[in-house]
Order: C-alpha cells, then sequence, then structure tokens
C-alpha cells in the first residue's frame, strides 16, 4: 500500500482566495493510499520545502503530491526537495489547482470541489509511480549559431570569448544580415558599417569561430547536449585557399543579375561579393545568370583570375557536426507592400520601401550616396513617408507594430535634409511610436529641427501625375482631405518572419507564433529559449525588434548557452518511452510520428506452435526519446507505454476526477 503525502499550497491568496484550503486538505485524508496531509502559505519557500522533506522522513512517505501552481513552475523544485529527503524525485505528482483551477473560477464553491478532484486525481497518479532515474548526457563543447547578422555575430563572440567553439552559418555569401544594408542607426546616427565591419572582421578571425556562409542546415537530429546536424555548403565555384579577394573576376564579368543586396534596385555580376565590405571578401558564382553555366562559354573570370581560384566544378558539401547548443538567429524579411495596391508599390520606381530608401544614402549603394529620384536621378524635393505599411493591420497585413518604422523614418527625413536642405518631408502617421533611451528626443529633433510634417492620417491613393506623384490622403485631426505632389513616396513596410522560418523551425523543432517568428519559451521568464532544450533564440526571428533588444537578446541567448556547455553533464529525459515488443505488431507508426527519431524497427525471434518465428518490431533509443508521448498515442496496439504517465496512471487520474462527482 503506497504512503502518500498531500501538500496544499496557498500561494498566498491566489489559490487560497478561491479555493476552501481546509476542506480540501481535510478531504485528501481519505484518499486511498494517503497518510498525511498538510497546507503552507507558500511551499516553494525553503520554509515549504521543509514541511515537505520533515514530513516524508517522520511519515516514512514513498509518495509526494503538491497542490500548488503549474508544473512548469515549481515541479523540479519539489522533486529536489524530495529527494533531498531520500525519495526519488519521480514519486512526486503536482496537481495544478492554480492555473487550472482557482484562477479560472471566481467562486470556492466551484472551486473548492475541482481542487479537491484535481489533487485526488494526482493521488491516484502517484499511487502507480515508479521510480525512475533520467540518463546521463555527455554535452558536445560546440555551438551551432544560424544566421550571421548582428544577433547570430554577438552570439557567436560571446559564446566563442567563453572559451567554446562555433560555427556560425549563414545561408548568404557574406555575414552582416540587415544591418550590412543601413547607412545610419538611431538615436546615435553612427555610421552602421563602421560599428558592424569590426564585429564581422572579429568574427571571422576569431579562432574559436568557424564563418561557414553560403550554407543552410538540412537536418538536425538528437537533443540538448548532442544535436547532429547536416549543413549544405552550397558551391561558391571559388577555392577559398586560393582567392585573394582582388576582384578582377567581378570586374570582368560580363553577365549581371539583379542585386539581392540591393533588393533588386542596382545591378550585380553572375560572380560577385553582395557588397564591398563582405565577409568573406570571396566571391560566389551565381550558376543561373553565368555565362558558362547556362551557355557553356565565357570563362572570363577562371582567365583573369591571377591565383586561379575559379572552379566550375566545385561541388556543394554536405558537413556533418555534433553540438551541445543551438542559436537561431534568422532575422526578418520586409513585406512586399504591392499588396496595398494603392500605394502603387511595384508600378513607380519613385515608390520605395524604407529599407530601399535607406540604400540611396550609402556610397556603394544603387546611386553611389546620391539621394535621387530612381526614375530621372533628379534629387526630390518632396518626400513622403507612410508609416504602418502592413503594420498594425488585421485586414490585409500584421496586426502588430514592427516597432522600428516610426525610428528609421525619423532618421531617413532627418538624413534626407541633412543631403538636400531643400527637401520637404512629411510623414503619414497613426501613432508614433519612440520606446526606447533616446529615442522620443530623436524623432522631436527631426520634427522641430529638420522641419519634418507629420501628419496624422492615412494615404487612400498614390498616383503619378506629370513629373510626380499624387499622394492624396486624409487627417484624421482636422477630417481635410490633404494632397501632396511629391517627388518621391517610402514606405514602412512591416517587419515579417523570414519566408523559410516555418521549415527552418520545422528542421530545427523549434515553433512558430501566429505570425511565424519563433516562439520563447516563456515571454517574460524564458525570453531566449525555446520549448526544446538546447535551443536558444535570438534577435528579429522572435519578434520585430531594434538592434538594442537585438543585441542585448544576443548576449542573453549567449550566456544560456555558455550554461549548458560549461557542464559536463546533463540530466537526461527519465520519462521515457518504453515498447512492449509482445504485443507490438510492427506497423511502426510510430517510428513515423517521432519527432526526435527515437523509435527504429528491430528484428526479434518468437516461439510460435514449436517452432521460431522471425517479426519486425519498434525499439525505443531512450537515450533519443524526450518523453513526448506521440507514439504512445499513434499507437494502435498500446504498446507502447510513457515511463512515470503510462495509460493505467491516466487512466486512474481519469476515474479518480469521475469517482468525485
Ligand atoms: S564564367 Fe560566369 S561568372 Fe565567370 S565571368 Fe563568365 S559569366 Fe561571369
Ligand atoms: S515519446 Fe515516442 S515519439 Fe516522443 S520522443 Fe519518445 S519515442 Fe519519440
Amino acid at each position: 500500500m503506497p504512503r502518500t503525502g498531500v501538500f496544499i499550497c496557498h500561494c498566498g491568496t491566489n489559490i487560497a482566495g478561491t479555493v476552501d484550503i481546509e476542506k480540501t486538505v481535510k478531504a485528501s485524508r481519505s484518499f486511498p493510499g494517503v497518510v498525511h496531509a498538510d497546507d503552507y502559505r507558500y511551499l516553494c519557500s525553503e520554509m515549504g520545502q521543509d514541511i515537505i522533506k520533515n514530513a516524508i522522513k517522520d511519515n516514512n512517505l514513498d509518495r509526494v503530491v503538491v497542490g500548488t501552481c503549474s508544473p512548469r513552475m515549481h515541479e523540479q523544485t519539489f522533486r529536489k526537495a524530495a529527494s533531498e529527503a531520500g525519495l526519488n524525485p519521480y514519486m512526486v505528482e503536482v496537481a495544478n489547482i492554480r492555473e487550472h483551477c482557482s484562477w479560472v473560477h471566481r467562486n470556492m464553491d466551484e472551486a473548492t470541489p475541482k481542487a479537491v478532484a484535481l489533487v485526488r486525481a494526482a493521488a491516484a497518479k502517484a499511487a502507480l509511480n515508479d521510480p525512475l532515474e533520467a540518463p546521463a548526457i555527455e554535452v558536445e563543447k560546440r555551438a551551432l549559431v544560424i544566421g550571421g547578422g548582428i544577433a547570430g555575430i554577438q552570439t557567436a563572440l560571446d559564446i566563442a570569448e567563453a572559451g567554446y567553439v562555433v560555427d556560425l552559418v549563414e545561408r548568404e555569401p557574406s555575414i552582416g544580415g540587415r544591418m550590412a544594408q543601413l547607412e545610419k542607426t538611431f538615436p546615435t546616427l553612427d555610421c552602421s558599417a563602421c560599428i558592424l565591419t569590426p564585429k564581422m572582421v572579429e568574427a571571422a578571425q576569431h579562432p574559436n569561430i568557424n564563418l561557414i556562409t553560403y550554407s543552410e542546415v538540412e537536418e538536425v537530429k538528437g537533443f540538448v547536449g548532442q544535436f547532429d546536424v547536416k549543413i549544405r555548403q552550397k558551391a561558391r565555384s571559388i577555392d577559398p585557399v586560393k582567392c585573394t579577394g582582388c576582384g578582377i573576376c567581378y570586374e570582368k564579368c560580363p553577365a549581371k543579375a539583379p542585386s539581392e543586396f540591393e533588393m533588386g534596385r542596382a545591378k550585380r555580376k553572375a560572380i560577385y561579393v553582395p557588397f564591398p565590405q563582405a565577409v568573406p571578401n570571396i566571391p560566389v558564382i551565381d550558376r543561373e545568370n553565368c555565362l558558362y553555366f547556362k551557355k557553356g562559354r565565357c570563362q572570363i573570370c577562371a582567365k583573369e583570375c591571377p591565383p586561379q581560384a575559379v572552379d566550375y566544378e566545385q561541388q556543394d558539401e554536405i558537413l556533418e557536426r555534433r553540438y551541445g547548443v543551438i542559436v537561431v538567429a534568422t532575422g526578418f524579411d520586409q513585406l512586399d507592400p504591392s499588396i496595398y495596391g494603392e500605394y502603387g508599390y511595384g508600378q513607380h520606381p519613385d515608390i520605395l520601401t524604407g529599407l530601399e530608401f535607406e540604400r540611396l544614402f550609402n556610397a556603394s549603394g544603387p546611386t553611389a550616396g546620391k539621394v535621387v529620384r530612381l526614375s530621372d536621378g533628379k534629387p526630390p524635393k518632396k518626400v513622403v513617408f507612410i508609416q504602418c505599411v502592413g503594420s498594425r493591420d488585421k485586414a490585409r497585413g500584421m496586426n502588430y507594430c514592427s516597432k522600428i518604422c516610426c525610428m528609421y523614418t525619423a532618421k531617413q527625413a532627418l538624413l534626407l535634409k541633412e543631403k538636400l536642405p531643400d527637401a520637404k518631408s512629411y510623414v503619414f502617421y497613426i501613432d508614433v511610436r519612440t520606446a526606447g533611451k533616446g529615442y522620443e528626443e530623436f524623432q522631436r529633433r527631426a520634427a522641430e529641427e529638420y522641419d519634418v510634417a507629420y501628419l496624422r492620417g492615412q494615404v487612400g491613393k498614390i498616383f503619378p501625375e506629370n513629373d510626380y506623384l499624387v499622394v492624396r490622403g486624409v487627417d484624421s485631426l482636422s477630417g481635410k482631405t490633404i494632397e501632396i505632389n511629391a517627388d518621391m513616396v517610402v514606405l514602412a513596410a512591416a517587419a515579417i518572419a523570414r519566408s523559410d522560418a516555418t521549415e527552418l523551425g520545422r528542421i530545427v523543432g523549434i515553433n512558430s507564433d501566429s505570425y511565424k517568428f519563433f516562439n520563447e519559451a516563456h515571454p517574460k521568464l524564458k525570453p531566449v529559449e525555446t520549448h526544446t532544450a538546447g535551443i536558444f533564440i535570438a534577435g528579429a526571428c522572435q519578434a520585430p525588434k531594434d538592434i538594442p533588444d537585438t543585441v542585448a537578446q544576443a548576449g542573453a541567448a549567449a550566456v544560456k548557452a555558455i550554461g549548458l556547455l560549461s557542464k559536463e553533464l546533463l540530466k537526461g529525459e527519465a520519462c521515457t518511452a518504453e515498447v512492449n515488443q509482445a504485443e507490438c505488431s510492427g506497423c511502426l507508426y510510430c517510428e513515423a510520428v517521432c519527432p526526435y527519431n527515437a523509435i527504429n524497427p528491430v528484428e526479434i525471434e518468437e516461439r510460435y506452435h514449436g517452432g521460431t518465428l522471425q517479426r519486425t518490431v519498434a525499439e525505443v533509443n531512450p537515450s533519443l526519446c524526450q518523453g513526448c508521448g506521440s507514439c504512445t498515442v499513434i499507437c494502435r496496439s498500446g504498446s507502447i507505454n510513457l515511463r512515470g504517465f503510462t495509460n493505467e496512471q491516466i487512466l486512474a487520474e481519469v476515474d479518480a476526477i469521475c469517482l468525485q462527482r
């Protein structure tokens, strides 16, 4: 017969305000196997834990049920306390009478019987608990950072500085990400390249960092401490050891294609580096546009390359590596504003997105740093900026605020005035949001000192007329229609999740929110962790954010990663699946659903009618199994059970709840 102790927590008034603690304790004393029941104001406190520990010893308890908050909050606390009192930690059950009960009821008469039922169910399950041992997992002292923008670079540098080897994987030919596209950063107006390039070089030269550019993660298997990853390193068609980065190849190359870095607003060669400060400074051949790959002729780059670094035969390589931790820092995309037909984006060269406009200020941008109209090369006299294009728009765009647009618009309007003192900027806005150190002051400076006209309202139509673009909108403060004959229009397009985010999330094993940004494990308490142990997120792949927040989050992700890498051994999952092979039919549906590839077919021999029979059945690798339970649900013959959550235990809980009624 089990000897179960029940402990009910008040959680201040969080539970005690809605659940009658005395009644719950009294009812608990009558549950089968319960030999002790008690309560305390805060069981998670040191005093509360001592109450549990002493009761285990004094009453010779072999099981503990704690009626308290969510097991996500304090299951580990109570397991540790039980373990310190000599009890196997898996003999502890948590009944969530806060989130599942007191917080969702107002009435004590309703909440109390429910709390009693939940505790009764936990006691019924505890009666069937077996002691479990978590396996020890060796930690591979190597980190993988996916994404080479400022978030990935900062994370890699911080981990590398702590003494661990980091592979920094970037799908583009160079690291740098979005920040490399910026001319200046708000609110300090630092030259973006001047603060980013030293970091890019530092990452490239750091003895603990391996840059793996022009590469993509194709497969992730395993678990925290031991992730087995396949990375496709795409063929650059250049031998990186021989290449000196002289640039003669792209000077001479006759084939051109739209530049991805300039978002199609300028051309690059078929052999190219994305931007002049690219790291590594090694070109790639874009085989789709190269004349040699397309038509079998040309080879000018090979002939002109002094160290003979061009290699048309180079093939993609698959790198297979093991990592202890993974940090995902893949950044964001910009919404295509052509979904808003009224703005005419894509139909006129002088209607640009904010990022495209930013490139006009840059010396290596499409206009060599001259802010001019792309239609005729003339400097604009009137520029209209439109905020929230695709942001805060539930109907057609994204429901959220992109967080950076108000500030980069103020920055661009200010820079425009500095470049072209005669130019006038107009900003159509819904609200101006400037939360950040020095942001409010910066935006005011743009409006007051740089003569930027802020118009509260929305634009209904933009259309070309004569030599200009007519911007027709409504001033929502005065209710009047406004018409501006603009030379250029800049759309603050929403920051959105990368188009490949869902696929990467599937490969890596992390989930996303409804906007396809990666989900953090807890919005307040675990902002860089994901629900998959050992995988962290940093930067705008989690939600739109500015550079200071991105760098701060990257540092936080690095610290979490270092925390894991510094351990020799990690505790594995004790609640793993096990197959009753005598009953397994060998359908292997479980193998197909297991997200951790923990199930394999094995051949077994069975006695059958006096002879032997060979059969295929499923087998679980306990060091890979993460106890998600998918296999137990899919198994039609019911031959898989999860240790700690067996079918018998779950049915006992259901029975206990039904009995209560
Ligand atoms: S072979 Fe291709 S990449 Fe090389 S110069 Fe000719 S077109 Fe350009
Ligand atoms: S519980 Fe089953 S499906 Fe889940 S990880 Fe373990 S073996 Fe795979």
